[in-house]
């Protein structure tokens, strides 16, 4: 399946600037999206270098675990087993998530209500991989991350984005680290976000949620074969995204060249 084909320069790309509500792109310019696929286990670093990398080339992020982590708070606030899947089910079919851009920052709708600032919670987390777990929530979630991919430039992070969600992404990067780094850059976080959790249980949290991406049957955490590797253990944000964007240009160079 394609979702998009190719890209002009830079400059071009930047035209695209993404109005999700608004006009979408002429037909033409449809045709030059940028389209680039961010994956790897909790930690990694994928969303602060998907942010830098959006604001470098002007082009929108989609936090896709957001779209996820909503589906587990609605799930929680209806007070639904996570493990009664019929139960997630039939209240998913009840369920609209939306994205939409506030000053290029992703702001997550659920049922029409902005529940951005409730996601990041560590119950929040557990629970967003649980219901991971079930295709019918990856399918309506994958349906709306295709749908906003074939309209904007985008980087998108996640766990499925380069094996199935935009498998024809020109550009696919892996992100890994050793999972004491990856603890502690999430211990770090929490320090100013004032939850109260301590290194050795959010070291725990990650090995489950890890356990339970890889092993799902349906679209499990996995490298695409032709993605990136690049193991951010020991290397700065800034090292790591500069070895992103090099590899962004080198692919704009040859579009432009073809
Ligand atoms: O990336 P983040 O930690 O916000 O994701 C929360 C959870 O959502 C992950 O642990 C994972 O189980 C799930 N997820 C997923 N596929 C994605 C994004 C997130 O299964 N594309």
């Amino acid at each position: 399946m394609l979702y998009n084909k190719g890209i002009g320069t830079l400059e071009e790309t930047v035209l695209l600037k993404p109005d999700l509500t608004g006009d979408k792109p002429p037909g033409e310019k449809r045709e030059k999206i940028l389209t680039i696929a961010i994956d790897g286990p909790a930690g990694a670093g994928k969303s602060t270098i998907s942010m830098i990398i959006s604001k470098a080339l002007n082009i929108i992020y989609l936090d896709t675990g957001a779209m996820y982590r909503a589906v587990a708070l609605k799930m929680i606030s209806k007070g639904i087993d996570l493990d009664d899947r019929a139960g997630v089910i039939s209240a998913l079919e009840f369920t609209d998530i939306q994205i939409k851009y506030d000053d290029d920052v992703q702001r997550l709708l659920l049922d029409g209500e902005d529940v951005t600032s409730w996601l990041r919670a560590p119950k929040i987390s557990e629970a967003a991989s649980k219901v991971a777990e079930i295709p019918e929530v990856r399918i309506k979630l994958v349906d709306i991350q295709r749908q906003i991919a074939s309209e904007n430039s985008l980087i998108m992070d996640g766990r499925d984005i380069g094996t199935y969600v935009l498998p024809d992404a020109p550009l696919k990067f892996f992100l890994t680290a050793s999972l004491e780094e990856r603890a502690e850059r999430r211990w770090k976080e929490t320090d100013t976000k004032d939850i109260d959790q301590d290194y050795d249980s959010i070291k725990r949290s990650i090995m489950e949620r890890d356990y339970n991406d890889e092993n799902r049957s349906f679209s499990p955490l996995k490298k695409s074969e032709d993605a990136t590797l690049i193991d951010t253990t020991g290397k700065s944000i800034e090292e790591v995204s500069s070895i992103i964007l090099e590899y962004i240009h080198r692919y704009l160079e040859r579009r432009r060249g073809d």
